[in-house]
């Protein structure tokens, strides 16, 4: 909402709010806070709040970690469960990092989404938007409160009650995003067993990558309540579908969809093909963005709904970017690749600049797939220029270092920071052995 300074100081009155939590979040999309008591909001109000910066993950070196929180006041929200010892409420506002010297500070993923998205109102389009689907899993807590790995129920697509029993978990979850302001589309069981998934409107970029992190709080936070542990690892589990976040976009200029034209055989646009065009020609390179974790890969293999393909299709659901049916004002691009574990402020800036750049550069996509691709050999795909994602997070990173696009679209300092903790991390994981490893090697060698 538009709440104006006189708005936030009314509501923190009139509903005893007594914390302040200030929320960001760092370059791999942790959420981070830091907490006021409300005696401090005039401090607030006037971005005077600092904090140091050198404890955040990838943020900055030692000698300039002076930070500002300037708040964002449309972002106000009350959290509805939290209450202090003596009933005061907690209220969030999501805030942009500042240096010292008062310019925005280049490792915030915030801003950068704010910078990519001028140059979008530069090139002349108004607005982009993006209806995302998280997906989830419920696992079962031990007596202690920490996460098992028992799922909460057997159910699977769409299934009802008793057979779904994160029902009611689910349902709150809704109830709670309705009180935070949410508008709550659909929420169903996915596929698998103990899995969920949410639907809530679409909204402009920012709006949006701030939704998923409001999103995923709530939901990790309810789920406790009803001593679940709530996960959006992209394959906790082998043998069973993965968790996807699929992104729902579109592109608007003075309140019209440009995606849409009645005259196209699809219903597309030419811009609509452009845009396509860049997200597939990016689609390799912007993958460690899309699918940041060393597990994410394992959700990205054939036989689980997720993609594994650099194709789009009008009507096939196997590949990466399908056109949901729906035209007019809802024409839109589903991109089927992305996981929960990425950063949203970075992968949209990087869909956006990749789909910009499309437009620019006039790109024209492949053909589209409308059979099977997993029927199809390697020499068909080859024949019908589908190219495979990368199947792992290093081949994903290798791929990202080598375009000046994808690098500009978040930026070069945290563009350093990612591939440096990216190749960290991936080489710590190299160095363990695994369970696959010992069953299927130790007897024969
Ligand atoms: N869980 C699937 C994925 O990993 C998506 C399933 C679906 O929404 N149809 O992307
Ligand atoms: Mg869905
Ligand atoms: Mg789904
Ligand atoms: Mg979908």
């Amino acid at each position: 909402k538009n709440y104006t300074q006189d708005d936030v100081r009314q509501l923190i009155k009139d509903e005893n709010v007594e914390f302040l939590r200030l929320q960001f979040s760092d370059v791999f999309g942790n959420i981070k806070n830091v907490e006021l008591p409300v005696s401090q909001l005039d401090k607030l109000l006037s971005n005077k709040v600092m904090f140091d910066g050198s404890s955040i993950d990838g943020f900055v070196r030692i000698e300039e970690s002076d930070m500002y929180l300037y708040p964002d006041l449309t972002t106000f929200m009350i959290f509805p469960w939290a209450t202090d010892a003596h009933g005061g409420k907690v209220a969030r506002i999501i805030c942009d990092i500042y240096t010292v010297d008062g310019e925005p500070f280049a490792g915030d993923p915030r801003n950068n989404l704010k910078r990519v998205l001028k140059e979008m109102t530069d090139a002349g389009y108004s607005s982009f938007n993006l209806g995302t689907e998280p997906e989830f899993f419920l696992f079962k807590m031990d007596a202690d409160g920490h996460p098992t790995m028992k799922l909460n129920d057997k159910g699977g697509y769409f299934d009802l009650a008793p057979l779904d029993m994160g029902e009611n978990t689910r349902r709150e979850i809704v109830l709670e995003m309705e009180k935070m302001g949410f508008e709550v589309e659909a929420a169903h069981h996915e596929v698998a067993p103990g899995q969920h998934e949410v639907d809530f409107k679409y909204a402009n970029a920012l709006e949006a990558a701030d939704n998923i992190q409001t999103f995923k709080l709530i939901v990790k936070t309810i789920a406790r309540k009803h001593g679940l542990y709530a996960t959006f690892l992209p394959k906790p589990v082998s043998g069973i579908n993965g968790n996807g976040m699929h992104i729902n976009m579109s592109l608007f200029k003075d309140g019209k969809n440009v995606f849409y034209d009645p005259k196209d055989k699809e219903g597309l646009s030419q811009t609509a093909y452009h845009f396509l065009g860049g997200i597939l020609d990016h689609a390799a390179n912007f993958t460690a963005l899309a699918n940041p974790t060393v597990n994410s890969y394992k959700r990205l293999t054939p036989g689980f709904e997720a993609p594994v393909y650099i194709a789009w299709s009008g009507s096939n659901r196997s590949p990466m970017v399908r056109v949901p049916a729906s035209r007019g004002q809802s024409t839109r691009l589903e991109l089927r690749s992305v996981d929960p574990t990425a950063n949203p402020y970075l992968i949209f800036a990087a869909i956006l600049e990749a789909g910009l750049d499309g437009i620019r550069r006039k790109l024209e996509p492949n053909n589209s797939v409308d059979q099977n691709i997993y029927l199809m050999d390697e020499g068909e795909r080859k024949k019908a220029g589908i190219k495979d994602l990368p199947d792992t997070l290093l081949a994903a990173i290798d791929d990202f270092s080598t375009d000046d696009v994808m690098k500009a679209a978040i930026g070069p300092v945290m563009t350093r920071t990612f591939i440096d903790a990216k190749r960290l991390e991936y080489q710590s994981y190299r160095q363990a052995v695994s369970k696959w490893e010992i069953d299927n090697y130790l007897d024969q060698y």
